[in-house]
């Protein structure tokens, strides 16, 4: 039944809880007051600022701390007969990532500290309600791959201290906790080993602290410890439907059924790499091929697992133009014939949901 709180007037936006975004990174590369002014005022550069994210309905999402890897380091797409593969470009040292991760986990509370109120780092479901109460978008610290955590943890205190909520153990390198997927079309995610001794006991640390723990960009064997370890909903914030878009970072149906069984959620990833089935980058892909992923998604877990993760900010194409856009994808979601109180789920509600239990709310 359609809550007071997710049925909104005609005229306002239905509200979004977004499961990943690269805004940080994109923003690190100037100078805090600089990085401060565009975030605040929006340069209609990328992908996301403060007035898209008012404009485009969201209540919140996860921001991403992501340090790339040196460009000495990375292989570009070598052509296959059907697609492409990109080589995992090599681990990064802990060492490596810690000052790149500490400056975008700064400029996360520069923001919120500069922005009067309208922008708020939350560590609690409750603490996201009230800024939806009051208007306000509410920022969860996310860690996209674990490299800057020492395997004591003693650094995921630190970083929980500082707000960390989420943490992925991988990105599509390997870490000293598992292994990442490589970008590949076409592709399975059953590439490399599992988690290492020290992923088992990060994943247990998370869910001992309430800390998500994050299954994109982890191969299927990683993903298949996780699933068997932990005690929390299970998590895939941005990654797709492997069988209408066959490429290592999408998730089985298998995988699906999984996360439907945990009571978890999985993030639809915006990118059109992600969702076409010929694996391609253009912009000219339609929407629909997002509600055909949602509509997959829905009939392999039930419309209580499926969510958002538009991955703004960290890809190149999408069928939706920015985070001012998003309510593109809810008229397509009613066009789909999806009613009002199922698109709550979809755009909000199960990510509140699977965030408030793994946090222990
Ligand atoms: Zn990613």
């Amino acid at each position: 039944m359609p809550t007071e709180e997710n049925v909104r007037d005609s005229g306002s936006p239905v509200a979004i809880f977004d499961g990943h975004n690269d805004m940080l990174l994109r923003l690190v590369d100037q100078s805090s007051e600089r990085a401060v002014e565009a975030f605040l005022e929006g340069r209609g550069t990328g992908h996301l600022d403060l007035p898209r994210l008012i404009s485009g309905g969201f209540v919140g999402g996860l921001f991403a701390v992501f340090v790339p890897s040196p460009s000495s380091a990375m292989r570009g797409p070598k052509r296959t007969t059907k697609g492409y593969d990109t080589p995992a470009p090599p681990a990064m040292s802990q060492g490596e990532v810690l000052p790149s991760a500490l400056a975008m986990t700064g400029l996360l509370h520069r923001l919120a500290e500069q922005s009067g109120g309208r922008f708020r780092v939350c560590t609690t479901v409750a603490q996201i309600q009230a800024a939806r109460r009051d208007n306000a978008v509410a920022a969860v610290l996310h860690y996209e791959g674990a490299e800057a955590i020492d395997t004591e943890c003693h650094t995921l205190d630190a970083l929980y201290a500082a707000g960390l909520r989420s943490l992925g153990l991988v990105w599509s390198r390997p870490t000293a906790f598992g292994h990442g997927v490589p970008f590949r079309f076409p592709g399975s995610p059953d590439i490399g080993p599992g988690l290492t001794s020290a992923g088992r006991y990060l994943v247990r640390a998370c869910n001992e602290r309430g800390i998500a723990v994050d299954l994109s960009h982890l191969n299927a064997q990683g993903f298949w410890d996780v699933a068997g370890l932990s005690t929390a909903p299970l998590v895939a914030s941005h990654s797709n439907a492997h069988a209408l878009c066959p490429h290592t970072r999408n998730l089985t149906d298998d995988q699906l059924r999984a996360v439907r069984d945990s009571g978890g959620v999985v993030g639809l990833n915006f990118g059109t790499y992600f969702l076409r089935p010929d694996g391609g980058t253009s912009a000219d892909t339609p929407v629909s091929v997002m509600v055909d992923h949602i509509d997959h998604m829905i009939d392999i877990m039930g419309d209580a697992h499926v969510g958002l993760g538009s991955d703004f900010d960290g890809i190149q194409a999408s069928p939706i133009r920015d985070g001012a856009d998003m309510q593109t994808l809810v008229a397509a979601l009613r066009e789909r014939g999806h009613d009002e109180s199922r698109i709550a789920r979809l755009t909000c509600d199960n990510w509140l949901r699977v965030l408030a239990q793994t946090w222990g709310e």
